[in-house]
């Protein structure tokens, strides 16, 4: 039946609706909207790497006219739209019933570095992706919540190598105007534009909005033309540049962080330090009550009970520490505004404040200023009360007051779309879902149970989802991630010729244990413990009935030399070892790329030095796909792991001696992987199927995911920490 064509005006609502959504990164964690832009042009959401608006910039207005003409198509629009709306009106969220005071007046969270999606790549690795994570559940949650962060035009480092196998880094230019980026504009529609003083100089600083859903994220961006030069290139790059460079952003960071919320008109109730990179965001609000007339002591007394602090490795590198004479030459404005001494304000970041050696700590300021502060996981509270006992002046450790809160991830961000729609068949299927099958109820299911307990347990049952289907789709996962793996591969040797496309399609093996490793390549990471048995993973790899191979990816720091050579050694193995086509390694690990290898490897492994890994969390994400763990006992897995649900490797000790913990991990690592992993793999019943194996996917889901989500984290800030009962 034929209908009615859609009136002009009815067009024009849709292709502005469409518009708005797409700057609002909501669409990065509903697949429903993804399909929709992938549909809009397959080849551009490949090429333009997954972005929504530069896709729909793609579309001229006359084809999304004609296309908004085919009524199923613009049924799902309008459905798609709908769900975003009812998203950014909810009035019965979680945080309505349980931190309303947030509403009026927000968390503002200062994060140094946000990961939220591929296309706006200003991220290092897992800090940001948890603080993107963190924004993300804050806004399922209804939570106030405002971010503050940096625009790093130029981003985090793009990887290459050169013949040595040598990690070269460059860069590329990010283009606001197609990136869900708004410019912030005051009542006038004029830029607004914020000062801040470092060094000799006054510093301009204009702001981007990050619309993550209901929650803003403003990134502060010199690149003004009113700034000398090096000023403009301040917000340059990911923790680019020297010392210098870095204290000048973490001026940038904390000062003009709450100079921007004053000017928006903002009154958060609690600063949450994400890391140490933030806290002179302490000494502004101090400036900003001695302004008032108040003393020192009294608005340093007053500002702390605003603070609350997370601490994020117990690696001493991991501690930013500036040298008197850099404090003396980038932030001497703190000590005119706070009538202090360069002493004084040094002993402000020093454990020991009168010794002259020490140098001024961001963690020590942060910790000194914060009324409360945690580790990202059990453990990592526990080593975290030891490292800063003598600067409380504890007697006990017990007694320094750093509690914990574990990480998480966004659980609908990190399913791949395949699993959400396996899922979602099956829930339609089975008629468990909404009643009456209503797209609204549905997208409220997803949008509040995936986080339950009970929604797992269900899911997971062998009553609801049979062996066989799980099976299936894990099969169906391996295979995505292999062939993504292969056109990766095919683009990095750049020899695109009628061979190099047969020779990459044999490349890796469909049928075979799939072993992920990704991560940034710190050396207590220690990316390549697995190969310390070289003879006997040969084996493994050429076992023909039972095959094994591994998916390398990560990136090491620019200055970091020990991170590079680890890389190296595996692209070597890579290319010149009989583990040619039984290893590879993907370049440029990022969001992208952590999704499909989360997703399509079947184990998961995680071996570093115990107890630097404070918590974690790629392994989360693989949980939520039917990926196995198989780590270390440090960080979260020590909470996660109960036997049934993955694999563990050593126990709930290390041995202080690090060759001796060396040793011990990459024998247990053997074994267990011999003994364990590989039999339970591939013990098959007649048709193929490895029960075993399957049950522990059933119990990592039902045990995992429910806790190890940024929902559940989110929840347990606001409880704890952003809004403790009295
Ligand atoms: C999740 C993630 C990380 C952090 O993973 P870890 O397990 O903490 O190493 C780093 N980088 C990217 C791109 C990620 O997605």
């Amino acid at each position: 039946m034929a209908t009615t064509p859609l009136a002009a005006n009815e067009i024009a609502d849709l292709a502005l609706r469409l518009n708005r959504m797409t700057r609002n990164l909501w669409w990065t964690w509903d697949q429903d909207a993804q399909d929709l832009f992938q549909e809009l042009s397959p080849r551009g959401w490949q090429n333009l790497y997954h972005n929504a608006v530069a896709v729909l910039h793609e579309v001229s207005e006359y084809e999304l006219r004609v296309r908004l003409q085919d009524q199923d198509f613009t049924d799902r629009v309008r459905r798609v739209l709908r769900n975003f709306e009812a998203y950014m009106q909810r009035q019965d969220t979680w945080a309505a019933k349980h931190a309303p005071q947030l509403a009026t007046r927000p968390v503002a969270y200062f994060s140094a570095e946000f990961g939220f999606h591929e296309t706006l790549p200003i991220a290092a690795g897992g800090l940001g992706v948890l603080a993107g994570d963190h924004a993300k559940s804050a806004s399922d949650l209804g939570l106030g919540f405002i971010g503050i962060s940096l625009f790093y035009r130029e981003g985090y480092f793009m990887q290459s190598f050169n013949e040595e196998n040598w990690q070269t880094e460059y860069y590329s230019l990010l283009d606001p105007r197609n990136l869900p980026l708004d410019p912030v504009l005051n009542a006038r529609g004029e830029p607004i534009v914020c000062t801040v003083r470092i060094a000799a100089s006054t510093v301009s600083f204009k702001v981007w909005r990050v619309n993550v859903g209901r929650c803003p994220v403003y990134l502060l961006d010199t690149d003004l033309p009113e700034n000398e030069p090096h000023y403009r290139d301040l917000t340059l790059r990911v923790y680019g540049g020297d010392s210098t460079t870095r204290i000048m952003q973490e001026v940038l960071l904390g000062v003009g962080g709450v100079r921007l919320l004053r000017a928006l008109g903002h009154q958060p109730s609690v600063f949450h330090l994400n890391e140490g990179h933030a806290a002179f965001l302490t000494l502004e609000l101090v400036r900003e009550k001695m302004a008032e007339g108040k003393s020192f002591d009294v608005a340093m007394a007053e500002t702390k009970p605003e603070c609350i602090f997370t601490t994020h490795t117990p690696v001493e590198a991991g501690h930013d520490r500036f040298t008197c004479d850099l404090m003396k030459y980038a932030a001497h404005k703190f000590c005119r505004q706070l009538q202090l001494t360069q002493e004084q304000l040094m002993a402000l970041g020093r454990v020991r404040p009168t010794d002259a050696t020490e140098p001024f700590c961001m963690t020590v300021l942060a910790l000194k200023l914060s009324r409360a502060a945690n580790g990202v996981s059990e453990l990592h509270g526990q080593v975290s009360r030891k490292m800063w006992q003598t600067l409380y002046g504890a007697q006990n450790e017990k007694d320094v007051p750093l509690g914990h809160v574990t990480n998480g991830v966004h659980l609908l961000g990190w399913m791949k779309g395949s699993v959400r729609q396996f899922w979602r068949r099956k829930l339609n299927g089975s008629g468990a879902s909404a009643p009456n099958g209503g797209a609204a109820a549905n997208a409220r299911i997803w949008q509040d149970e995936v986080n339950t307990p009970e929604f797992w347990a269900r899911i997971a049952d062998p009553s609801f989802v049979s062996d066989e289907e799980l099976w299936a789709l894990r099969f169906q996962l391996r295979r995505e991630l292999i062939e993504f793996t292969r056109r990766r591969l095919l683009l990095q040797g750049e020899r695109l010729t009628r061979t190099a496309f047969i020779e990459y399609d044999h490349l890796l093996n469909p049928d075979a244990l799939t072993i992920g490793f990704a991560r940034r390549f710190a050396t207590y990471k220690r990316a390549t413990v697995i190969f310390k048995q070289f003879d006997s993973i040969l084996t493994l790899v050429h076992d023909k009935r039972r095959p094994v191979q591994f998916i390398f990816a990560g990136k090491a720091h620019p200055r970091d030399d020990e991170g590079k050579k680890l890389i190296q050694y595996i692209l070597h193995l890579s290319k010149h070892s009989e583990l040619h086509g039984s290893l590879v390694f993907i370049e440029n690990y990022d969001i992208h790329v952590a999704r499909q290898m989360v997703s399509g490897c079947d184990v998961w492994l995680n071996n570093p030095r115990r107890p630097l890994e404070a918590s974690g969390t790629s392994g989360m994400k693989a949980a939520i796909n039917g990926c196995l763990n198989f780590s270390i006992m440090d960080g979260w897995w020590r909470e996660g792991y109960d036997g049934t649900n993955g694999f563990a490797i050593g126990d709930d000790t290390h041995p202080a001696d690090v060759a001796e913990q060396d040793r011990r991990d990459s024998e247990n690592l053997y074994r267990v992987l011999t003994e364990e992993v590989i039999p339970c793999f591939f013990n098959r019943d007649a048709n193929g199927v490895p029960h075993q194996w399957i049950r522990r996917i059933r119990s990592a889901m039902k045990t995992l995911v429910p806790q190890f989500n940024t929902d559940r984290m989110v929840r347990e800030y606001a409880t704890k920490y952003y809004c403790p009962a009295e």
